[in-house]
C-alpha cells in the first residue's frame, strides 16, 4: 500500500512527543464503517476490538435475522485516526458514513434531513469492554427546524416532537458544545444542562406541573426556543439547525469521550489500555414513546440474581429506554413470574398487555440464548406495534446466579460441562458460603472505617469488647460483634460467640484472621483508626463515640465497617443442588487434592461436607485451652524437672488421645496430617502485668506468684516468632513430642482395631537444619516401636515429614527430604521470614505497599511468587530429587486463594489445605487451573 503523500511532523523534541499525520490518496482506502440492516451487516460478534461490543452484537443480531434498527459502526480505527488527526473525523470515514446514511435510508423508506418523511439518528459509543455511563450518547440527531414539521406529519404527535427536540438540545449542547469543546465552568450549576434544567423547571412552576410528561406541546415548543438562546448566551455558539452538522458534531463528541475525565478514570481502576479507543454506533432511531402501542423495556433471558431460567424484564408502555431505569415510574413486569409483590404485580405484564409483542420477544430470546450459549441481558423499544432489538451482551449476574445458570446450562445440552466451570469465579462462590450484606442497603450505608478483608461474609452485631462478656452474651442468643485491638488464643470462646470480629491490629494471617476463616466467621482485621477504651467500653472511630452495645455490621468480603444494622442474607449452600453438581465436576476436573486445615471433628466433617478430602493441618496448640488442660499445660510449663515435666504431660495425654481419636474418625479414611506443638510456651501463660490471672492460677497450682512471674520472665522474648518455638521445644523438650506421638498412635491403633481406616501424618514444624528433623524422627520412631509392642499390632499405618516454613529448609529440602515422607509448605511464616514482614504487625503499611505497586498483592493472602514463591519452587525440586515419592502440599492461608492454587498447580503441587469454607473455592480454582493446562 502507497501511504505516504503529506506527513505533517511536529516533534516536540523537550517531551519526545510525535504527531504524525497520514493522508491517503493512491493508496487502499481504509474501511472505517460496518454497515448493519435488514438482515445483512459487514461485521460479527468475534469482531469486538473493531466494532465495540455494542457494534459487533447489533451486528451478529442483524446476521441472525432479529430486527435491529439499521444503522452503521465507525471502528476504533475511526477513533484512533480521528485523535491523530487532532480531532477531526477523517474524509475517508465521512464519505462511508454517508454511503451508509443512504443504505438505511432506503431500508426506512425516510430520508436524513428531508422535509416530508425524515430519519433521524442515534450516536452512540461502545467499546471492546462496556463502560457504563463512562461516554457520551446523542439521541434524536436530524430534528431541526427544516425536519420537525414533517416529523409531527408522520408520527401524528407535536407534543413528542418538540420532547424529542428538547432533548436533542439538551444531549448535543451537553456532549458536543460544552464537554467535546472543552468548556468547563468553576460552578457546576453554570454549565448548560443545569441552566437547561432551570427553564424546565420554570415551566412547570409557572404552570402547576407536577411531572415532565405534563407539559403540552405548546410548552415544549416555547421551551425548545428558549433553550437555543441560552444554548447561545451559555455556550457562545448557535444549536447547529443542519442535520448533517449535528450528525458530524455527535460523532466527533463520542470519540471525544473516550478522553473524557470519568472514562479516563474508569479505565485506569478496570486496566483498560488507552489505546483500544471506542467504536461510534450510528442506528435508526426507534421511539417507545409514540403512544399506546409503543413501549420500551430491559431483559435477561435468566433471572439475573437468582439464576431462574424463567425469561426476566421490565417494560414501560409510552416510554423512552432512560425512564425504564430512572425509576420515577415503577417499570411493569415482562410476564407473570417477574411480578413483584405490592409493586409490579398491580400492573399488566408485558406478556397480558402486548402477548404478540411478548412471544416475539421470546422467541429472540431463544434465539439469542441459543446463539451465544450464554444468558443474555437485552435492550428493546416496541415502535407502534413493531418490536426491535437495540442490544444485547452477556448478562452480569451474581454467585448464586451464576451456579445455577452454568448447571442449568450444562444439563440443557448449551454448554459443556468443562464450560461450565469456567462461568463461576471462584470468589463468587463466597456469596453462597457466607451470609452477604444486602447490596442495595450496604451503599446506603454510614462507613465507619476500612480495614483487611480477613473472614468474608456480612455480619451484623452489638459491639462488645471483652471475650468473657461475648461468651456469655452469646449463650443468651444476642448477636454479637467482638471488637479487640488484637486477639489471642484466650478470646477463643468470645471469638466463637460472636457473629463477626472486628480489631485494630493485625494482617490477613493473624490470629484473629486464621481463627475467624477457620469457622467462615466475618472478621475485618488492621483498622488503624480504632480508639478503643476497654477501660470506658468505649469505641472512637470516624469522629464518633460508640458504645459497648451500639450496632455495627461488617463487611469482611470488603474490609468494611458500618455503622447500625445493614440486612443480612443468610447462606445454605449445603441444600443448593446446583452448587453441589458444579463441586462434582470441579472435583473431577482438579488435579490438585484439596485438603484441609481443621483441630476439631466438627470442623472436619464441615470441609467433608464441602469436599475435602483429608486433613493438611491440625494444629495441636488449639487443644489446650480447655479448662482442664490449660491447668496441666500450664503445669508442665512450670515444671522445674524433665520428671515433673513427664507427669504433666501425662496427665495431658488422655486429652490428646480422645482430640486425635475424634478427628481421625471424623476423616476417615482420608489422610490427618497433626502438627506437633508450634507455638512458644509463654503463650499459654498470663501477661506479665495481669496480676489477677497471675493469683488465680498461683492459687490453682498451689505456687507462689513469684514463681509464675520469673517464669513468665524466663520465656520472654524479644522476637518470640524467631524463638524457642516449633521443633525447637521438642528438640529440647522431647518429652513433649513424644507424648503427642504417643496419643496420636494410641488413637490410630484403637481405631484400627475397631476396624476404622485411619492414615496418621505427623508433622515436626518449623524445620530449617536437617538434623532437627532427624532427631524429632528418632523420638517419633521410638514411640511407635513401643506403642505397636503394648498394644501388640504389627503395622501401623503412619507418615513422618515436616513443614517447610524456614528459607534455610527450602534451599535445603534434599537434606530435609532424607528424613521426610511429605513436606507441608507453611507459607504463612515462610512468607513472613521470606520477605521480613511481621504477620502480626505488617497490616500498617502493607495496604500502602500495594497501593503503591510494590507489591502486587498483600503478600500474606495471595502468595509472592517471585520471592517466597521460588522457594517453594527451589524445595520441590530439591525434595523430589532426593525422595521421588514424596508428598507435597500447602497448609499456609495462600492454600485458600485462588491466585496462589494457580501457581501451585503450575508448580507441580500434590495439594492444598485450606480452612473448611475455603474448600469449595479452593476446589474450583483447582479445576479452573487444570482446565488451563
Ligand atoms: C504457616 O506458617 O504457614 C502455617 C500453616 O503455620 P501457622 O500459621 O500455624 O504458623
Ligand atoms: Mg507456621
Amino acid at each position: 500500500m502507497e501511504k505516504e503523500i503529506t506527513q505533517e511532523a511536529e516533534f516536540d523534541q523537550g517531551f519526545g512527543i510525535c504527531i504524525i499525520q497520514y493522508n491517503f490518496i493512491n493508496g487502499v482506502e481504509m474501511k472505517y464503517v460496518y454497515f448493519f440492516g435488514d438482515g445483512k451487516a459487514e461485521g460479527k460478534s468475534e469482531m469486538k476490538n473493531e466494532l465495540g461490543g455494542k457494534g459487533a452484537n447489533l451486528a451478529e443480531m442483524t446476521n441472525l435475522g432479529i430486527p435491529v434498527p439499521p444503522g452503521f459502526t465507525l471502528n476504533t480505527d475511526t477513533n484512533t485516526a480521528f485523535f491523530d488527526a487532532g480531532g477531526s473525523i477523517p474524509d475517508e470515514a465521512v464519505e462511508q458514513s454517508k454511503e451508509a446514511v443512504s443504505k438505511v435510508e432506503a431500508i426506512m423508506g425516510r430520508k436524513f434531513g428531508d422535509t416530508e418523511n425524515p430519519l433521524l439518528l442515534s450516536v452512540r459509543s461502545g467499546a471492546r469492554m462496556s463502560m457504563p455511563g463512562m461516554m457520551e450518547t446523542v439521541l434524536n440527531v436530524g430534528l431541526c427546524g427544516a425536519t420537525i414539521p414533517g416529523m409531527i406529519k408522520q408520527s401524528g404527535n407535536e407534543r413528542f416532537v418538540y420532547d424529542a427536540y428538547r432533548r436533542l438540545i439538551t444531549m448535543y449542547s451537553d456532549v458536543v458544545m460544552e464537554k467535546a469543546a472543552g468548556i468547563e465552568f468553576e460552578d457546576e450549576e453554570m454549565a448548560i444542562r443545569p441552566q437547561l434544567e432551570k427553564l424546565l423547571k420554570k415551566v412547570k412552576k409557572d404552570n402547576g406541573y407536577k411531572m415532565d410528561t405534563d407539559l403540552s406541546a405548546e410548552d415544549l415548543k416555547q421551551l425548545c426556543e428558549e433553550y437555543k438562546v441560552k444554548v447561545e448566551e451559555i455556550l457562545g455558539n448557535k444549536f447547529p439547525d443542519d442535520p448533517w452538522e449535528q450528525l458530524w458534531g455527535g460523532i466527533g463528541a463520542v470519540f471525544q469521550s473516550w478522553r473524557g475525565k470519568r472514562a479516563i478514570s474508569y479505565r485506569r481502576i478496570e486496566n483498560i489500555p488507552e489505546e483500544w479507543g471506542t467504536a461510534v454506533n450510528v442506528q435508526t432511531m426507534v421511539f417507545g414513546n409514540m403512544g399506546e402501542e409503543s413501549a420500551t423495556g430491559v431483559a435477561f433471558t435468566r433471572d439475573p440474581s437468582t439464576g431462574d431460567p424463567h425469561f426476566f424484564g421490565e417494560w414501560l408502555v409510552n416510554a423512552q429506554g432512560e425512564d425504564v431505569v430512572a425509576g420515577i415510574r415503577t417499570p411493569n413486569a415482562l410476564n407473570v413470574y417477574c411480578k413483584q409483590p405490592g409493586k409490579s404485580d398491580q400492573l399488566p405484564s408485558l406478556e397480558e398487555a402486548m402477548p404478540d409483542m411478548y412471544k416475539q420477544l421470546v422467541d429472540i430470546r431463544d434465539n439469542l440464548e441459543t446463539h451465544y450459549h450464554d444468558m443474555q441481558d437485552l435492550e428493546f423499544t416496541i415502535e407502534n406495534g413493531r418490536l426491535w432489538m437495540l442490544q444485547t451482551r452477556t448478562g452480569k449476574r451474581n454467585g448464586i446466579a451464576a451456579v445455577r445458570m452454568a448447571i442449568d446450562m450444562a444439563e440443557e445440552g448449551l454448554i459443556d460441562e468443562k464450560t461450565a466451570l469456567t462461568r463461576v469465579r471462584a470468589d463468587q462462590l463466597e456469596e453462597l458460603l457466607h451470609p452477604m450484606l444486602d447490596p442495595g442497603a450496604e451503599t446506603k450505608a454510614v462507613v465507619l472505617t476500612k480495614g483487611l478483608p480477613a473472614g468474608p461474609g456480612g455480619a451484623i452485631g452489638k459491639i462488645v469488647l471483652n471475650s468473657e462478656r461475648a461468651w456469655e452474651m452469646g449463650e443468651k442468643g444476642e448477636k454479637l460483634i467482638l471488637v479487640r485491638l488484637e486477639t489471642s488464643p484466650e478470646d477463643v470462646a468470645g471469638m466463637r460467640a460472636a457473629e463477626g470480629i472486628l480489631t485494630a491490629y493485625g494482617g490477613m494471617t493473624s490470629h484473629a484472621a486464621l481463627v475467624a476463616r477457620g469457622w467462615g466467621k466475618c472478621c475485618v482485621v488492621g483498622c488503624g483508626d480504632l480508639d478503643i477504651n476497654y477501660k470506658d467500653r468505649t469505641v472512637k472511630v470516624a469522629g464518633k463515640t460508640l458504645k459497648e452495645g451500639d450496632w455495627i455490621t461488617l463487611n469482611g468480603t470488603k474490609g468494611i465497617v458500618y455503622e447500625g444494622e445493614v440486612p443480612v442474607a443468610n447462606a445454605d449452600p449445603i441444600s443448593n443442588e446446583w452448587y453441589k453438581k458444579l463441586m462434582l465436576i470441579a472435583a473431577k476436573t482438579s488435579r490438585l487434592e484439596i485438603r484441609t486445615n481443621a483441630d476439631t471433628p466438627e470442623d472436619a466433617a464441615i470441609a467433608r461436607k464441602f469436599g475435602a478430602r483429608g486433613i493438611g493441618l491440625t494444629r495441636t496448640e488449639h487443644m489446650f485451652f480447655g479448662e482442664e488442660r490449660i491447668r496441666n499445660m500450664r503445669w508442665m510449663i512450670l515444671s522445674e524437672s524433665v520428671a515433673e515435666r513427664k507427669e504433666a504431660l501425662d496427665i495431658l495425654l488422655p486429652y490428646q488421645r480422645d482430640d486425635f481419636y475424634g478427628i481421625l474418625k471424623a476423616m476417615s479414611p482420608f489422610s490427618v496430617t497433626i502438627r506437633l506443638l508450634d507455638p512458644p510456651l509463654h503463650e499459654f501463660l498470663p501477661q506479665k502485668d495481669d496480676q489477677k490471672k497471675i493469683e488465680e492460677i498461683a492459687e490453682d497450682l498451689h505456687v507462689s506468684d513469684y514463681e509464675i512471674k520469673s517464669r513468665i520472665a524466663q520465656l520472654h522474648e524479644f522476637n518470640p516468632m524467631l524463638g524457642h518455638r516449633g521443633c525447637r521445644l521438642g528438640v529440647t523438650m522431647p518429652e513433649i513430642t513424644r507424648m503427642q506421638v504417643r496419643a496420636i498412635l494410641e488413637a490410630a491403633a484403637k481405631l484400627t482395631q475397631e476396624g476404622v481406616e485411619v492414615h496418621p501424618e505427623i508433622m515436626v514444624p518449623l524445620v530449617g537444619n536437617a538434623k532437627e528433623l532427624e532427631h524429632q524422627r528418632k523420638n517419633i520412631v521410638e514411640v511407635a516401636e513401643k506403642v505397636k509392642d503394648e498394644i501388640g499390632i504389627a503395622e501401623l499405618d503412619y507418615k513422618i515429614g515436616t513443614m517447610i516454613e524456614v528459607p534455610r529448609a527450602a534451599v535445603t529440602a534434599d537434606e530435609i527430604a532424607q528424613h521426610a515422607e511429605f513436606f507441608s509448605f507453611g507459607t504463612n511464616d515462610l512468607t513472613q521470614m521470606t520477605c521480613g514482614f511481621s504477620r502480626d504487625d505488617a497490616g500498617s503499611f502493607l495496604p500502602q505497599y500495594v497501593d503503591m505497586g510494590i507489591y502486587e498483592d498483600d503478600p500474606f493472602k495471595s502468595i509472592d511468587q517471585k520471592g517466597v514463591g521460588e522457594l517453594v519452587r527451589i524445595a520441590i525440586e530439591k525434595g523430589r530429587g532426593a525422595r521421588s515419592n514424596i508428598h507435597l502440599g500447602v497448609c499456609g492461608e495462600h492454600g485458600g486463594d485462588p491466585e496462589s492454587i494457580h501457581f501451585f498447580h503450575k508448580l507441580g503441587l500434590d495439594y492444598v489445605s485450606c480452612s473448611p469454607f475455603r474448600v469449595p473455592i479452593a476446589l474450583i480454582a483447582a479445576a479452573h487451573a487444570a482446565l488451563e493446562d
